[in-house]
């Protein structure tokens, strides 16, 4: 057994690769490659185990939203573990962490009154979760061939087999015979990539309406089920929609008897600078998938927060159809939900949307002011999320070799600078933690813009 001990990394003599078959990683490490390992965290800042300082941009995985080391939330797990470390929520049997916090998402959400909170360990099972919701829901209600789910290109719902066949993104399919047959993808909504000619932002939310639509239209009202979307699209790109695009796309789904799922995985709980993103959107939704920022990714945990009328659909049929038999051993986990609550509570008390409300300016002005230089195609955002997009030509139709590997570059270069950033093909995405200063924000652009001069 190989032992990877701080030196052999610091000094990365031959290193490669290392014990771990690591998530969306693996194939690098046949190159000579180490991995950065970061050590400890502090606010907005994480340290590798050589000691270097990062800002950590895109708050681990969009998720550590108050930072790195939020003392009440760290308090909230001991105490609960120190009380009850474990208990499960089967069979009518459950603990008063999960029972608070199901209520207390139920109150914080307000864009449709829901009835029930049913907990997974993650964003991918909360969106395999509304699957077996949604096939549960419509078997009871006599309605068996309305199951196929429409998903948009380009999302991003997880990578077990059902939430990465949700998703809209070639990698997470080829290798894997993906997506499953019953999903189905509509347009990804990118203006910016994706307009006609003279084509307004609303003329081109008209268009996709329609062509969802079409597709509904195409393979029969009768067999759709659910339309799944996150308010604003992630790790697809961070894609904001187009105005207008969700009352129009929600009219089309509502017309014949859809779903509507809102995937809520990065967007809820401030990162928009509202409570959700469909508070931003007026998006009403029968079901809802939330994770990350829900335990500010002090311990895993994920939701799904279900309407009325699916709830007693559920509840009244289930003498006939049997009970809804899913869910996971830690579904409802009370250190987590302990968690879960405290961030709750700190962001209600501390007032987190609005924080990120009058943060979001400085950050989303400050570094769309570099949009004009020449190898930026777009700079996109809202709120404390923003992707940085490199083309040629400042077209969406001209793209770098990627032989150049220019985002890989430009994280490099940030990287070199203090700072970490996701980088994805073209683009790089930040979004970080609710909690960042003015003076933290002002040092993210800083090197943001050093990273940019040397990658020009
Ligand atoms: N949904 C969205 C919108 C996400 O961004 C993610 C993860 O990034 C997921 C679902 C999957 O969540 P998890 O990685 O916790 O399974």
């Amino acid at each position: 057994q190989k032992e990877v001990s701080a030196t052999d990394l610091k000094e990365c003599k031959g290193f490669k690769g290392h014990d771990m078959l690591a998530p969306f990683t693996a194939g690098w490490q046949t190159t000579d490659l180490h991995p950065l390992v970061i050590e400890k965290s502090e606010g907005s800042y994480v340290y590798d185990i050589n000691g270097k300082k990062y800002l950590d941009s895109l708050a681990g995985l969009w998720c550590t939203a108050l930072g790195g080391n939020e003392p009440r939330l760290v308090a909230a797990a001991a105490a609960q573990l120190n009380t009850l470390p474990f208990y499960h929520s089967f069979w009518n049997r459950t603990t008063k962490p999960s029972l608070n916090l199901a209520k207390e998402l139920l109150e914080t959400f307000t864009a449709t009154k829901m009835a029930k909170a049913f907990f997974t360990n993650s964003g991918s099972e909360a969106n395999d979760t509304q699957v077996k919701l949604v096939w549960y829901y419509n078997n009871a209600l006599g309605r068996p061939n309305k199951k196929k789910f429409i998903a948009r290109a380009k999302s991003y719902h997880g990578s077990t087999l059902i939430s990465a066949s949700l998703s809209g993104l070639p990698a997470l399919h080829q290798k894997f015979d993906l997506p499953a047959p019953f999903v189905l993808h509509t347009d990804c909504p990118h203006y910016w990539r994706y307009h006609l000619p003279g084509e307004t932002e609303e003329e081109f939310s008209t268009r996709l309406a329609n062509n969802l639509e079409n597709l509904i239209l195409k393979e029969g009202p009768e067999t759709i089920a659910a339309f799944i979307a996150e308010p604003v699209m992630g790790a697809g790109g961070v894609i904001p929609p187009p105005a207008t695009y969700f009352d129009k796309i929600q009219a089309v789904v509502k017309k014949y008897d859809i779903l509507f799922i809102a995937d809520e995985v990065i967007c809820a709980f401030g990162r928009l600078g509202t409570m959700f993103g469909c508070d931003k959107y007026s998006i009403k939704p029968d079901l809802v998938s939330i994770a990350k920022a829900l335990s500010s990714a002090y311990m895993p945990i994920g939701a799904v927060l279900v309407s009325h009328e699916i709830s007693d659909v559920i509840y009244s049929q289930s003498n006939k159809l049997g009970s809804f038999s899913h869910g996971f051993t830690y579904s409802g986990h009370p250190v987590s939900c302990a968690v879960a609550l405290e961030a709750l509570k700190i962001y209600k008390e501390r007032n987190i949307v609005e924080q990120v409300k009058s943060i979001s300016p400085r950050f989303q002005d400050g570094l769309k002011a570099f949009s004009d230089r020449p190898i930026i195609g777009e700079i996109r955002g809202t709120g404390l999320i923003l992707g940085t997009e490199f083309t040629d030509n400042k077209s969406p139709n001209d793209p770098f070799p990627p032989e150049w590997g220019i985002g890989a570059y430009f994280g490099a270069q940030c990287e070199k600078n203090g700072m970490l950033v996701r980088v994805a093909g073209d683009g790089i995405f930040m979004s970080p933690p609710f909690t960042i200063s003015p003076e933290e924000v002002d040092e993210l652009i800083s090197i943001y813009g050093k990273a940019l001069k040397a990658t020009e």
